[in-house]
């Protein structure tokens, strides 16, 4: 049985990932995520469906479009790749629980977010706000709609950390005269955030600015340069959806899922 999901979960995500690779490609350039259908993005022919199989044609064309020769960037193959890939770990990790479902379509979000930003520096409205909104709906199903809960837990604590934050770059703005967060993160934060819930959330933002700080002296290291927090942001929250429960066990946190 676990195999077969695996292998459905495989297929399911490489699918999924060529549809995120669709997003990547025409969200930054405000295109219709719908029409044309795929096509080439040198020579504008059209790409036909057995040309199009995610994984398997991209290695058979060798990553290139088989009317022009263009190639086809390498996000192609390596999202198509890692969606399967990162859908499966959250699966070994939560079964197909509520949890696996919240978190893989957190993690749906997070990808091409995670590539925008990376490939554009920025990180787009219409995935940012839809993710947020999810996140909390997701929130009123856990906490089994007890308004009560789904305030304390989810919804406050989001709404606090996004006046927080907004607060902060405001203030960053004011006083140093260039941007210090991104406007992107000051709502990809709570809007991972509305996933995890006030136990993770202090958690989950501590992870990333340890991974950012390593990154930053590992790879940046100017002090005047500024680099693409988002993505850091979208790699620590999907990491701790598999380390983060077992991780407040260990140090005897207690822990919601
Ligand atoms: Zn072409």
């Amino acid at each position: 049985m676990t195999a077969l999901i695996i292998i459905l979960l495989f297929v399911i995500g490489a699918c999924l990932g060529s549809f995120f690779n669709v997003l990547i490609d025409r969200i930054p350039r405000h295109q219709s995520i719908l029409r044309p259908a795929s096509h080439c993005t040198e020579c504008g022919k059209p790409i036909p469906f057995s040309q199009n199989i995610p994984i398997i044609s991209y290695i058979i064309l060798k990553g290139r479009c088989k009317s022009c020769g263009a190639k086809i960037h390498w996000h192609h193959l390596v999202v198509e790749i890692i969606t399967p890939v990162l859908f499966i770990a959250l699966y070994l990790v939560y079964g197909l629980s509520f949890s696996f479902f919240k978190f893989a379509i957190m993690t749906g979000f997070l990808i091409p977010i995670f590539f925008i930003d990376a490939f554009h520096k920025i990180i787009p409205l219409v995935l940012s706000i839809p993710l947020a909104i999810t996140g909390l709906l997701l929130g009123l199903i856990q906490t089994d709609f007890n308004f009560y809960d789904f305030f304390m837990v989810f919804f406050l604590p989001v709404v606090i950390l996004f006046a927080f934050l907004y607060l902060l770059a405001l203030l960053w703005l004011k006083l140093f005269h260039r941007e210090g967060l991104g406007g992107g993160d000051v709502i990809l934060i709570p809007a991972v955030g509305a996933f995890f819930g006030i136990i993770h959330i202090p958690w989950v933002i501590l992870f990333a600015c340890i991974l950012g700080l390593l990154y930053f002296l590992i790879f940046v290291r100017k002090p005047n340069q500024g680099f693409a927090f988002g993505n850091i942001i979208a790699l620590a929250s999907y990491v701790w959806t598999l380390i983060g429960d077992k991780f407040l066990q260990a140090i005897g946190w207690f822990h919601l899922s």
